[in-house]
């Protein structure tokens, strides 16, 4: 007769690909990548069927339009990728909380699920400041889990933005992202 159990498993749980957390790594390798870029380091990812469909980062200098967020991006693969703008069947894995902007796109898209890491309590709209993903005036509310990998995700933030300081205070030119997010008078999200 075949063994059944497993007396491994209790001690190394078995890696679940398909978990938040996995996904939620992918959107975190995203994030450093824009890093790397000099960009305000937000990933995002769309999961289908337990399938990435979906990988984008923060691109607003590179592309030098303020709506190229990490999500709006995603969102615009992730239709492409179905052949459709409902993604009803979608959870959207992000690093930050979407701002208004995003929530709003997400809203129109349909989007089953939002996943994020970071809350942001100034410009949030997935409940740090605003909920848009649940306003119950809207047509489509979304399932909202947050703070996966949420130390990661604000870390990656405050090491982009610790080394903008760095690099305000030694002279040096500083990241294009970090440029309008350091201004005072800048946008609202100046780093968790
Ligand atoms: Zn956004």
């Amino acid at each position: 007769m075949r063994e059944m159990t497993d007396p491994s498993a209790s001690i190394d749980p078995p890696l679940i690909l398909t978990s938040d957390e996995h996904f939620m790594r992918e959107a975190l390798r995203l994030a450093r990548k824009a890093a790397r870029l000099d960009e305000v380091p937000i990933g995002a990812v769309i999961v289908h069927n337990q399938r990435i469909i979906a990988r984008a980062w923060n691109q607003v200098e590179t592309l030098k339009d303020a709506t190229a967020h990490a999500e709006m991006l995603a969102l615009t693969q992730a239709e492409s990728a179905l052949e459709d703008w409902r993604l009803a069947e979608c959870d959207l894995y992000v690093t930050k909380e979407p701002c208004p902007m995003c929530a709003g796109a997400i809203v129109h898209c349909r989007v089953r699920r939002v996943i994020f890491g970071c809350p942001d309590v100034k410009g949030g709209a997935a409940g740090g400041f605003w909920n848009l993903l649940q306003a119950p005036n809207l047509n489509h509310r979304c399932e909202i889990t947050q703070g996966v990998l949420g130390d990661e995700c604000v870390g990656v933030l405050k090491d982009f933005f610790a080394e903008a300081r760095r690099r305000k205070a030694a002279g040096l030119p500083h990241q294009k992202g970090a440029a309008a997010k350091t201004d005072p008078e800048g946008p609202v999200f100046d780093g968790p």
